[in-house]
């Protein structure tokens, strides 16, 4: 790179360049050579004098000359590099061309990044600070990066902590409004109720259905308001996460829906097994009911619904699989399913709220597992989720106990 060729530019002013010499002359010199590089030069008479400038200003580059009286070069640069915020700063000897090769490595010993020989080459002091100059308005120019990116961090910190603020806010005012809902909800289906015992002698037929029709709607609503507190609960409920054996979470959650079990006649296998996993006990028996339940609800009129639950180990992980017989599902509808609202089909056909399985995905995420779904329209569905195996200690290898699963699968629960 030729210095000479450099044009000034304008932030070249910005750098500056001590030179620290006890002979005016040579200073005078230098400056003259260097004024064509655009940079601000800052002229010292000795040691003492550069490090008093060295400690109120910033410098590119020093040029410091070997030979002063009282405190030369080399201790002068010696001081130089005990000063942390100055042990960056290069150092460049300037020295007669007769220095021997001993005292040139004391100077790389005391600091020195070059040497500039006297008597001077104006080309080769100009191109050596020349890169100087470069380095430090690159080295700036990635502080400067460094700043505003970090800038950039605590903005965007500081916006996620806004929008999670916001979320937080709009959830609770969500968690509010449903819970309120449910007095008038309430009052709507009661005085429903006392108008049809105080004046239902007087209704004729279309009074009857209009009633009916009030309490059903009442009632559907009542369920959804009831779903979406649960699913909100979701969010702040605390996450204490426990040892439990799948099993007894399959059998809490059959006995919470046995009556709908029984009057859809459905039939379900529990496949026997002894894994035991982390979760959170009520969120758990929920998960398997709504489950259960879907797989009973989306039948074909007239088939009894026919369930299999097993479990199936899946390295740290186990998989508790629920199976059904019913209609199924398109592969290009499962993912969506587990978004809040989403059905497939309309209230007459099949009643719901399209809560149940977002809840399922968002209590089994919070426990650290994952949810899906295997299904083709009119093959049944296997939906599943899966959760961190707790291990056993002293027991036979899981292995093993799988290997006892297979062979001795039963029905534990047929209802
Ligand atoms: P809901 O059952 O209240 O409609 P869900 O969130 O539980 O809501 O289910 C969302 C949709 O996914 C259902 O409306 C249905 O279309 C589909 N679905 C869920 N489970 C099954 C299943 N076992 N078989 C077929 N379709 C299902």
């Amino acid at each position: 790179m030729s210095a000479d060729n450099t044009p000034p530019s304008a932030s070249n002013e910005n750098v500056k360049i001590l030179m620290i010499d006890d002979s005016r002359d040579k200073l005078l010199a230098m400056e003259s050579i260097l004024q064509s590089l655009g940079v601000t030069l800052v002229k010292a008479f000795s040691g003492p004098e550069g490090l008093r400038l060295l400690l109120k200003q910033e410098f590119a580059v020093i040029l410091l000359d070997v030979n002063m009286p009282g405190m030369d070069g080399f201790e002068t640069a010696g001081l130089i590099r005990q000063r942390r915020s100055l042990e960056h700063i290069p150092i460049l000897f300037v020295t007669a061309l007769s220095t021997t090769d001993a005292d040139i490595f004391k100077g790389y010993s005391f600091g020195a990044v070059d040497y500039v020989l006297t008597p001077i080459l104006p080309e080769i002091l100009r191109t050596k600070v020349g890169v100087f100059v470069e380095l430090w308005k690159q080295r700036r120019a990635l502080e400067a990066q460094a700043e505003s990116l970090k800038r950039l961090n605590q903005d965007l910190v500081a916006r996620a902590d806004q929008l999670s603020a916001a979320n937080r806010e709009l959830e609770s005012f969500c968690y509010t409004i449903a819970h309120d809902l449910r007095a008038p909800l309430r009052a709507v289906e009661g005085l429903t109720a006392g108008i049809v015992e105080d004046f239902g002698q007087h209704f004729d037929e279309t009074g009857h259905e209009s009633a009916e029709r009030i309490r059903d709607a009442a009632a559907r609503m009542d369920q959804m308001i009831q779903e979406l507190l649960a699913y909100s609960r979701l969010k702040f409920v605390q996450m204490d996460l426990q040892p439990l054996r799948l099993e007894d979470v399959v059998r809490d959650a059959m006995k919470q829906i046995e009556y709908d079990l029984r009057e859809k006649k459905a039939r379900v296998q529990v496949k026997r097994s002894r894994h035991r996993v982390l979760a959170h006990q009520s969120m758990l028996v929920q998960v398997v009911t709504n489950l259960i339940c879907n797989g009973a609800k989306f039948c074909v009129a007239g088939v009894s619904p026919e369930l299999t639950i097993r479990e199936e180990r899946r390295g740290e992980m186990i998989r508790l699989w629920v199976e059904d017989n019913g209609i199924g599902i398109a592969p290009e509808h499962c993912e969506r399913i587990f978004r809040i609202f989403e059905r497939l089909h309309d209230r007459e056909s099949y009643g719901g709220t399209g809560i149940g399985l977002a809840i399922v995905q968002k209590a089994i995420t919070r426990m650290g597992g994952k949810v899906g779904v295997e299904s083709e329209l009119g093959r049944g569905s296997r939906f599943w989720f899966e959760l961190p195996i707790v291990k056993e200690q002293g027991k036979p290898s899981a292995e093993a106990a799988e290997a006892g699963e297979q062979r001795g699968t039963a029905d534990l629960q047929g209802v």
